[in-house]
């Protein structure tokens, strides 16, 4: 990592080299100046530490708990990326340099745009989206613009009635209208809806795959097939990439764009609504299409290129979240291949694991089997008028991050959980004690106890309804 280090840092020259000059002279314009002296609170270093260690301990992290939340991939993030991404190096760089002087940082923003090429089966990638949900929004927008400069008028796209919500709200925010398809039983595509929905309106179908079941997509080459015969766009929402990374590769099932969050699959700590980062691949054809600008390599160096008369402009501003992703670059070194498909194999293991120890006497919609996570249905077990959120508020009691409830919305009272490769065998066990003891035990005995969970958190149950609509966002 040393080494890592050493060859990328040297090509990024920061405006100021701080560590050879600390007295840096700035000339700012004198109306630009401060009038009087600042005034900081006069406290001791020690009650400066107190009051921030103290502070963190009032919330939840993945350094102090398990964090089983389905869907958010919350697993242990090196601590290496963040001793990179914190280097001066790096975080004394201003978007507005000259291109020559950060060369370093262009040439990682190619490579690991090559990176996320070789790993997803698409043919470009673009870093700029800040998010999966902002990345799913870039992506209907290239969609849109295909269909512009082809000239067909296609209106609709189809997401199942199993998607993240963000899927249906960005396809409307591009200018699409939704057409919802009803999973199976099992979780899986309607293949016989599907074909009565597909006509020459349909401009693209968005599919999460492991769904969010956790559960493989049986028919996907069906699907991809059935889209591609109708002109129709198919479009991979990789939040649960983590599941197939270095075994199979959407680009290969058929998928002509996608977006992968960055936060979730390749380890930037995220949580609270950022920082995040949700890069967006696509087949060749849609190449002309992404945001500008583009980095190229023109042999002798990089360079960004914003002459591309087709792009759908610029959507975020300078060129993406560069912390995140440098964080994910270092992360995907720091593996290589052969460690990438360990992560997704033992993410695989881990959750089978929990889910073959909680499935005998628990509903599991998605089959006795999943990929990276898994979502019981409470429903039948539930007693004494407890219900999956108490259960979830339950846990925060014993020191557990509640797991995702209420989604995906197929599932009534389901509780959905995903382990991720990060946490040991120890860990998952007395997670699975616990959470037997609250749904077998507690909510017999001592059900008021539960739905008036948590006890222990510095902030008690909050009405729901008023914390949403008046939030209190400080102390
Ligand atoms: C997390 C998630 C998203 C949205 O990603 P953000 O980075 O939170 O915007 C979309 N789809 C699925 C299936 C997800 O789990």
């Amino acid at each position: 990592m040393e080494k890592l280090l050493n060859e990328i840092s040297t090509c990024c020259q920061p405006a100021y080299d701080i560590s050879c000059d600390i007295n840096i002279e700035i000339n700012i314009p004198s109306n630009l100046q401060r009038c009087s002296s600042l005034h900081f609170p006069n406290i001791t270093e020690s009650d400066l530490l107190r009051h921030f260690t103290n502070l963190s301990r009032n919330n939840y992290a993945l350094s102090t708990t398990f964090y089983p939340l389905g869907s958010c991939t919350m697993k242990h993030n090196p601590l290496i990326s963040e001793q990179v991404a914190r280097h001066y190096r790096f975080n004394q760089i201003h978007p507005y340099q000259d291109e020559l002087t950060i060369q370093g940082n262009l040439e990682i923003m190619y490579k690991l745009e090559q990176d996320l090429c070789a790993i997803s089966g698409m043919d470009y990638f673009t870093l700029q989206p800040a998010a999966g949900a902002h990345g799913e929004l870039t992506g209907l927008l290239i969609i849109a613009k295909y269909f512009e400069t082809i000239k067909q008028k296609r209106t609709t796209v189809i997401i199942p009635d199993s998607a993240h919500g963000t899927n249906p709200s960005s396809a409307m925010l591009a200018g699409f209208n939704v057409i919802t398809l009803d999973s199976t039983h099992d979780g899986q595509i309607n293949i016989d809806k599907l074909k009565q929905l597909l006509n020459e309106n349909v401009a693209a179908i968005m599919l999460t795959v492991p769904n969010t079941l956790g559960v493989f997509e049986k028919n996907i080459l069906t699907i991809t097939e059935l889209a591609h015969n109708n002109g129709t766009i198919m479009y991979y929402d990789g939040a649960n990439l983590n599941a197939i990374v270095g075994i199979i590769k959407p680009g290969d099932l058929g998928f002509d764009i996608m977006h992968i969050n960055l936060h979730k699959t390749f380890a930037a700590p995220h949580g609270g609504g950022g920082p995040g980062s949700g890069p967006v691949g696509v087949k060749k054809f849609l190449e002309p299409f992404l945001p500008i600008p583009r980095i190229i390599n023109n042999k002798t160096h990089f360079v960004f290129n914003y002459e591309k008369h087709q792009s759908i402009g610029k959507i975020k501003a300078f060129f993406g979240n560069f912390p995140v992703i440098l964080k994910s670059y270092v992360y995907i070194k720091l593996l290589g291949a052969e460690g990438l498909i360990n992560s997704t194999k033992q993410a695989v293991l881990n959750a089978n694991y929990m889910l073959a120890k909680l499935r005998d006497n628990i509903d599991v919609p998605g089959g006795h089997k999943c990929l990276h996570e898994f979502v019981l249905s409470l429903k039948s077990i539930l007693k004494n008028g407890v219900k999956t959120v108490d259960v979830a508020k339950r846990l925060l009691d014993y020191g557990y991050y509640a797991p995702t409830i209420y989604f995906p919305l197929i599932v009534e009272e389901s509780i959905m959980m995903e382990p991720t490769e990060t946490e040991s065998k120890q860990t998952l066990d007395k997670f699975i004690e616990i959470f037997k003891i609250i749904i077998f035990k507690e909510m017999l005995d001592e059900s008021d106890k539960i739905k008036c969970a948590p006890h222990t958190t510095i902030v008690r149950r909050l009405d729901e309804v008023i914390a949403a609509r008046n939030p209190v966002l400080r102390w």
